[in-house]
């Protein structure tokens, strides 16, 4: 017999913990319609050929197959070379600029560890067919408003922008050719520190003057215009980095504007982000409480849709990644922690019953009230307690006393009290103490 297992990476997630996932994903949901983004669904497997050549060195994680008719499929990778896709082929049937989010499954071939999984779910949100910096500006304020509503604290939104780095590397003399190997050694700071970053420098083929002040560069900090004016000046005289630091300060602006709180984002020129697709402003949330890395990031990626239409289309998007934030937020104790999805548990007394208590069930629900119907009638206290066990608040009684008075006995398992509610009334005086939070 095959190990009774599930695959290594691939996770099972049990009712206690898809509350929490579908908690978040509704707040993640609930936002991204308040400010107009639609939804998109697209399939998990793509042909092999529409993920590749898009994603640099990581594409050797991609799951690929072959298909009965000898098709090369691939499981997408992300939510993002697909969106680009659908851009491309519903080109006339979408009106740019588009707001769009998704949420799904996507799979990587990565060593899991503890936050890293090979199926893991995203919640991405992007932007597609605007390169005005109000969009960049929008995706990080709903960024910033999902963590602070899923109550994360002291979280942080990095903010930089490729061209700053480019800059960098082009300031401490290295060729356009060269510039990718700092990125890669630069994405790696938060984890392998300065020293380590040097070293990768090295052994990429930089000297030590370049390597000393690439480091020095991207470890200006402060408030975003002073980082922001020591760049200025640092990389005066090369123009795409210019050009780059006016298009963070017009972010800024943007998220200043729409009342992000200064204190959830801060300027890094140390910020790379691994994906080779992304051409402008880049970002990534963090939080000293979660240590391993980052909880999210996106940025803009003006050309990869181009690689599907054939003309540019700029676009700038995040993705949530619900397993990460899931694991942070248990670590935290952060959000709500039902243990079932029932309010109201209503018990059968007896066979006569029956019909009045499913009648009453039905009730509630139409109240608005999730209700949980035994399945046998019978010893009450039994009943109680199977309520209790899983965790329902409320256990109604409607035995042959109760409907001979027209009552309803509602029994609080949490408070331990119980109150004869009216039969008539009893859903909506439920109803209505439950929305007061009684
Ligand atoms: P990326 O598509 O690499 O920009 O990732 C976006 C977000 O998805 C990350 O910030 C993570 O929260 C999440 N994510 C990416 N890879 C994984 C993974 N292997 N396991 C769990 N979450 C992931």
């Amino acid at each position: 017999m095959p190990a009774i297992q599930n695959v290594k990476g691939m996770r099972d997630h049990l009712p206690a913990d898809m509350m929490l996932r579908q908690y978040i994903v509704n707040t993640l949901t609930r936002i991204s319609e308040a400010h107009g983004f639609e939804p998109l669904q697209t399939p998990v497997i793509e042909y092999a050929e529409t993920l590749e050549g898009k994603l640099g060195d990581d594409e050797k994680l991609i799951y690929r197959f072959e298909d009965h008719g000898g098709r090369r499929l691939a499981l997408r990778y992300d939510q993002t070379v697909p969106l680009a896709r659908v851009t491309a082929q519903y080109a006339s049937q979408l009106a740019l600029p588009w707001r769009r989010y998704a949420y799904g499954p996507s799979y990587r071939g990565e060593r899991p560890a503890r936050g890293r999984y090979r199926e893991f779910y995203q919640f991405d949100l992007d932007i597609v067919g605007s390169a005005s910096p109000l969009a960049d500006a929008e995706i990080v304020a709903i960024l910033c408003e999902a963590l602070a509503a899923l109550g994360f604290p002291d979280f942080v939104t990095l903010l930089n922008h490729r061209q700053i780095i480019g800059g960098i590397a082009r300031v401490s003399g290295l060729s356009e050719a060269a510039a990718g190997g700092v990125y890669r050694a630069i994405d790696k700071f938060d984890k392998i520190g300065a020293q380590g970053v040097r070293a990768e420098l090295l052994k990429s083929g930089v000297d030590e003057a370049a390597a000393d002040r690439i480091l020095e560069l991207v470890q200006i900090e402060g408030a975003p215009a002073e980082v922001l004016a020591a760049l200025e000046q640092r990389l005066a005289g090369d123009e795409r980095a210019l050009a780059a630091i006016a298009n963070l300060r017009a972010v800024i602006a943007g998220l200043t504007a729409m009342g992000v709180p200064a204190d959830q984002y801060r300027v890094a020129p140390r910020l790379a982000r691994g994906l080779s697709y992304y051409t402008g402003v880049v970002f990534e949330a963090i939080t000293p409480h979660w240590p391993e890395g980052s909880l999210l990031g996106g940025g803009r990626y003006d050309d990869l849709i181009g690689l599907f239409a054939g003309r540019n289309i700029p676009t700038v998007g995040l993705a949530f990644g619900i397993d990460r934030l899931h694991d942070v937020m248990l670590e935290l104790n952060l959000g709500p922690r039902p243990r079932t999805t029932a309010v109201a548990f209503v018990t059968l007394f007896g066979p006569e019953q029956v019909a009045d208590s499913l009648a009453l069930a039905a009730e509630l629900r139409a109240a608005g009230i999730n209700t949980l119907i035994a399945l046998e009638p019978g010893n009450l206290g039994k009943q109680f307690k199977e309520a209790d066990r899983r965790g329902v608040r409320l256990a109604l009684v409607l035995g042959p006393d109760e409907i001979a008075r027209g009552e309803v006995v509602v029994k609080d398992l949490q408070r331990g009290e119980q109150h004869a509610l009216p039969r008539a009334a009893v859903a909506s005086l439920l109803a209505e103490a439950l929305t007061e939070g009684a």
